[in-house]
Parts: C-alpha cells; sequence; structure tokens
C-alpha cells in the first residue's frame, strides 16, 4: 500500500473512532524489549500475588506478533469512565457507605468497548475493500481478554505517560479512562507525540495509598494493593491492612483521586458507565443485607458480579467492621453468621470484635487532598 492511502486510513481511523465513542486513539509499533527486564523483575519479587496467569504467555506478551501472528501496529484506544456528580471523598470519609471503585459503578466495560473496537476494525477492512485496497488484513480487538501489555503499548502509542502509580495518565485527562486495542498487520503510519512523563517531584498517589503498596516510584505490590485484595484475591484479606482498608469495599481509587492532573479529566457520556442501583452512594449495611438472588439480580452485567457472593461480604464484613459502632450491624453481622462458609465467618468474627472495641483508635487514612496536595511539586 502507498503511504499517502497508509496516511488517509490512519486520519479515517482517528474520526471513526471519536464517532465510536474513544477520547484518542493512537498507533504504535510492536517492540516492547524495553519492558522485558522489568517485568520478569516485578514477577521475580511476586509482586503479582496470585495471579498467575501474569507468569504465563510472557512471550506473547512482549512480542505481540506471537499473540497474533504478522501484526506490525497496535491501535491503542483510550475511553473515559468517571461518571458525573460522584462524590468520592464524601462517601470515603463516611464510615457507613461503601465505597466501591468508579470504574464499577455502571456496566462492564469489557464488551462495550470489544464491540466498538471490532466495529473500528470493521471500517477499516470495509474501507480497504471500497478503495480497492487489496490487502489480506488480520486484526483482533483486545480489552484485558489476552497477555497484552497494554500500558506501555499506550505510552508508545502517544496515550499519555505512565505514572508513579503504574497507571497512564494524560495532562489533558487526567487517568480516568479505560484502554483497549486493535492488533492489526497493516503498517499504518505511527502516531509521533509520545507525552513527557509530568510526575515531577510529585509523590502524592505514593503517599496516600491506605497500605503502602508502591516500594518505590513505578512499581506496585498487587499484593498489598485493595483493588487486589478486595478483586483478585480469592482468600482472607490479612489482617494488616482490614483497618485501612476503612470503607473500599470493591477497588480503591485514592492514588487517582490525589493526582493532580486529574482536575482536568473529563466526565464519561457513556450512559452505560453511569452509576446503577444508586451503588455512589450506598449504605454498607444495604449492601451486606442483599441476599444471593439480590446480589446476582443487581450485579448482572457489572463488573461487581466477578468476585461471587461470598467476597462480596467478605468485602463488606470488613467496611462493617471498620464503621462506628452500631447495634444494628452488629446484628446483621451475628445473623449472617450463623449460616457463613469458614471464610466469611472469621472476617465477620473480626468485624464484630472491631464493633465491640470501646476505645477505637482508627488507623484509617481517610483521603485529605488538602492536605496531600502540599506535597506536590
Ligand atoms: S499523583 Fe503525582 S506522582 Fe502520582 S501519577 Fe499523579 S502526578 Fe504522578
Amino acid at each position: 500500500m502507498k503511504d499517502s492511502d497508509l496516511n488517509s486510513l490512519a486520519n479515517k481511523i482517528q474520526s471513526w473512532a471519536q464517532d465510536l465513542g474513544f477520547q484518542k486513539i493512537g498507533i504504535s509499533e510492536i517492540d516492547l524489549s524495553k519492558e522485558e527486564a522489568p517485568l520478569r523483575a516485578w514477577l521475580a519479587k511476586r509482586y503479582c500475588g496470585s495471579m498467575e496467569w501474569l507468569n504465563e504467555n510472557i512471550e506473547k506478551r512482549l512480542h505481540p506478533n506471537l499473540l497474533l501472528p504478522g501484526t506490525l501496529r497496535v491501535i491503542s484506544a483510550r475511553m473515559n469512565y468517571l461518571p458525573p456528580d460522584t462524590q468520592e471523598i464524601k462517601i470515603l470519609k463516611s464510615s457507613e457507605k461503601a465505597y466501591l471503585s468508579r470504574y464499577a459503578l455502571g456496566r462492564d466495560y469489557h464488551k462495550l468497548m470489544r464491540k466498538r473496537l471490532a466495529k473500528l476494525a470493521n471500517q477499516i477492512e470495509t474501507w480497504l475493500s471500497e478503495n480497492n485496497l487489496p490487502v489480506d488484513v488480520q486484526q483482533r480487538a483486545f480489552v484485558d481478554s489476552a497477555p497484552v501489555l497494554e500500558r506501555p503499548l499506550a505510552e508508545r502509542a502517544g496515550l499519555g505517560w505512565t505514572g508513579k502509580h503504574t497507571l497512564i495518565l494524560d495532562d489533558q485527562d487526567g487517568s480516568w479512562f479505560f484502554l483497549g486495542e486493535i492488533f492489526t498487520n497493516i503498517p499504518l503510519p505511527l502516531t509521533n507525540r509520545a507525552k513527557e512523563n509530568r510526575c515531577g517531584d510529585c509523590e502524592a498517589c505514593l503517599k496516600v495509598c491506605p497500605t503502602d503498596a508502591f516500594p518505590r516510584p513505578y512499581e506496585l505490590d498487587a499484593r498489598r494493593c485493595i483493588s487486589y485484595l478486595t478483586i483478585e484475591h480469592k482468600g482472607p484479606i490479612p489482617e494488616e491492612f482490614r483497618e485501612v482498608m476503612g470503607n473500599r469495599v470493591f477497588g480503591c481509587d485514592d492514588c487517582q483521586l490525589i493526582c493532580p492532573w486529574n482536575k482536568y479529566a473529563k466526565p464519561t457520556d457513556e450512559k452505560d458507565f453511569h452509576p446503577r442501583h444508586g451503588l455512589e452512594n450506598s449504605e454498607l449495611l444495604t449492601l451486606f443485607n442483599w441476599d444471593e438472588s439480590t446480589f446476582l439480580e443487581k450485579t448482572a452485567g457489572s463488573p461487581l458480579r466477578r468476585i461471587g457472593y461470598e467476597r462480596w461480604q467478605r468485602n463488606l464484613a470488613i467496611g462493617l467492621g471498620n464503621a462506628e459502632t452500631d447495634e444494628n450491624i452488629v446484628r446483621a453481622l451475628e445473623d449472617t453468621r450463623k449460616n457463613a462458609s469458614a471464610l466469611l465467618r472469621e472476617h465477620i468474627d473480626w468485624a464484630l470484635s472491631q464493633q465491640r472495641k470501646t476505645d477505637r483508635r482508627r488507623k484509617r487514612k481517610i483521603l485529605n487532598p488538602n492536605k496531600e496536595k502540599k506535597t506536590e511539586k
């Protein structure tokens, strides 16, 4: 294909992506050799915890053309997810409320994004055939569905830089976005605008982390991360983290909430990502009192469904243990304990012992943007 055709196609892809609701896309090459040493070192330190799948398919992660033979370029796409008018700090400070990660308040993003990326891939193929450009096209869309190093690819595609909290962020749009990719064998022109890292001397995200999950900048020990503990981790949550988890019962956004660049983040227009069932402002006790069929009904099509009812109650029990002492909470914990699994019973016992403490010196690290912002550059 001629360079002029490839340039026209790249311009078309930009405009189709906007129409499909992606805020930004970029095109990168597939050389990820610089990622190999840090990835292997991170895995060797066991920072992945029980996410053993990260130890598998390492070669495919590092070489996109092993995942989809013939791949020459990766189109990375960004979609904002921050719902409008959700009062994160207020919820984090209300010990009776449940804080759920902002990405999990609405519908699951995987299907929506994958469908849109597949449509984009179709538009590319249609354009080629309409323009009589016979190419044996090989393309595939991914959204967390395969061993893909999405953040390094997004960085190379100019979608942002990797912050000290290890997420991708952008000086015009912050970091509240999902990432997805299309692998393609079309030699599209590369997006030539890698973002300069603008973290500077700021360490706000490292300092605010309730569980000190960052051993150093740009490195996350997932085993200490509340998102890992409440979502990925299947067993008991280690006691050392329970008090500082506060009311964060599904994921944690503290490192994003504190980031100064997120003042530029724009709320999403995607109705699917807007909160459902009042989850942005729910009482811990209300959620804990859901029976299993209510849990299944209210979490249909939601990322919350993934952890299942037992872990849902496990996490909420910790939140209730951290709430102000309340006889309704104690009663609900005692009632649920009667038929609880061993895992849940142990967390309920911990919560009951916390509720019964008269002198409850809280270790909770409540996000205080004003205080933290003094530490920024
Ligand atoms: S909080 Fe500061 S250090 Fe962390 S990602 Fe944002 S700018 Fe970078």
